[in-house]
């Protein structure tokens, strides 16, 4: 693999590191496969079991396989039972345990978001109050971000499409920021090698801008002695070390230093001693190249008004009264709010409903709570929605039919089903215990609501 001539010279700078091993493992060594379960589906996959190899050292639900299985085949991962990441990426756990749990009633935001493997992993970590705001700037990747986000199952997450300057508008707003930016992406090489011939100085430090204009804008956002997690996928200094010197001296942030255990092999890096950043190297764990920095806020920005002057009240379409359908399919309706809009139904926990009521005025808000229902067509007949069947809000006990793996696999391209003793109506299709989306049980066959963008393509 030609690792970029100027990249590697900038590599050899770093005290100690060794660059024959390090492009050892990019020619030598495949990347290595891992996913994270979801903590709130709990399942026994046996073919993904008999895969794993060991447990990611910095991630709870994080494991290694000893090779890449047809996912898109596996009816566990539409069900949102696991997400495949890579394991440096799962590095944001180690600071959600040792900078994050503290308090009660945290508002968090994954400002560039999109796949949505930092927030599905966000999700697992949140304590009950807490609500995560999700946001893309980039359009054409809101479909695959919502679709993981509902896959996850979380009804306390909402998911945004705004630019970093509008959501700086929120002063003061959240507790939690997250910021894994766009960059050059020298460490995904291994991964995909392609990327290599887009690489240059030249686009290195048109990133680093980038990434001085996306912080700037939206840290405003951030709470006093609220925490960022500042993350790339570079190896550029400009891009990681550069930045940290950058945030410390032009903000009210002081880096924190995370507690990394020496086995796990990532490495505590400075350029000016103004803050550590950690870097994962392919060569020192198992996993692709990865930065990442902590901070605290220490002070006030600007004189700019508190996020309590952006509060308003929700138009009259608060708290309908829902059909008597929608409310059976839900458990815990004590703690949220009903929404409605054009004859669809929503539900989500009071700590989301607050938010909403807060970032509505500024925010393209995009996804909130869960879709639970709708009335459909001129007869208003009650249809529960696919967002239902994958929330960790669904009624455990709604009629619910167990498919073998064939049928699964025939649900998820779309197809009817025939299944002997299935109560009539709608019946919720599942597999291993865990949803996979709605049917319509006529009596002779059941008639397959799974929505066609979210039905399996092509079977390899
Ligand atoms: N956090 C994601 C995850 O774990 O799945 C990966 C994020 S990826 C490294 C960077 C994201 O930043 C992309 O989704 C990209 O669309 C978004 N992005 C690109 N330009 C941006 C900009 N100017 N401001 C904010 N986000 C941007």
């Amino acid at each position: 693999m030609a690792i970029p001539a100027a990249l590697l010279q900038e590599l050899c700078m770093h005290p100690g590191f060794d660059a024959e091993a390090f492009l050892q493992a990019h020619d030598q060594q495949r990347p290595p496969v891992s996913i994270r379960y979801n903590p709130h589906k709990p399942s026994h996959n046996a073919a993904i079991e008999s895969l794993i190899t060991r447990q990611v050292p910095w991630c709870s639900k994080g494991y290694y396989l000893q090779e890449r299985p047809a996912f898109a085949m596996d009816p566990f991962w539409h069900a949102g039972s696991y997400y495949v990441q890579e394991a440096s990426s799962m590095i944001i756990e180690a600071v959600w345990k040792q900078y994050c749990q503290s308090t009660d009633k945290k508002l968090i935001l994954d400002l560039c978001a999109a796949p949505g493997g930092k927030s599905t992993h966000l999700l697992s970590l949140l304590q009950e109050n807490d609500v995560l705001v999700s946001n893309e700037v980039i359009k054409n990747r809101l479909p695959v971000l919502l679709e993981n986000i509902t896959r996850w199952g979380n009804a306390n997450s909402i998911v945004t499409n705004n630019d970093p300057r509008q959501i700086g508008q929120l002063n003061e707003c959240f507790d939690i920021m997250l910021i894994d930016a766009p960059c050059s992406g020298s460490g995904l090489f291994r991964r995909e090698p392609e990327a290599i011939k887009h690489w240059s100085e030249d686009a290195v430090q048109t990133c680093a801008l980038r990434q001085k204009r996306i912080l700037a804008d939206a840290l405003p956002a951030l709470k006093k002695q609220g925490i960022l997690i500042y993350a790339t996928c570079s190896f550029s200094v400009a891009e990681d070390e550069a930045i940290v010197d950058w945030l410390t001296s032009a903000f009210p942030l002081e880096a924190l230093p995370l507690e990394v255990p020496e086995e796990w092999g990532w490495i505590g890096n400075s350029q000016n001693n103004n803050g550590t950043g950690y870097r994962a190297f392919p060569h020192k764990l198992d996993g692709e190249g990865f930065f990442m920095a902590v901070f605290r806020k220490t002070n006030d920005m600007s004189e700019a008004p508190q996020s309590g002057s952006y509060y308003r009240q929700l138009p009259t379409n608060r708290q309908p009264k829902q059909p008597a359908e929608a409310q059976q399919l839900i458990r815990d309706e004590e703690e949220g709010e009903w929404f409605t809009h054009n004859d669809k139904w929503w539900f989500m926990p009071f700590h989301s409903a607050r938010a909403v009521d807060m970032l509505r005025p500024l925010l393209n808000i995009k996804k909130a709570g869960v879709l639970v229902g709708s009335r459909e067509g001129a007869s208003g007949k009650w249809q529960p929605h696919h967002e239902l069947a994958l929330s960790q809000l669904l009624q455990p006990g709604v009629a619910r039919v167990e498919l073998s793996l064939r049928d699964a696999l025939q649900y998820l391209q779309g197809q009817t089903l025939t299944v002997d003793n299935v109560s009539k109506g709608f019946i919720c299709c599942s597999y291993g215990g865990l949803p996979l989306g709605w049917g319509k049980n006529i009596g002779t066959r059941i008639n397959n609501l799974l929505p066609k963008e979210w039905r399996l393509r092509k079977l390899s």
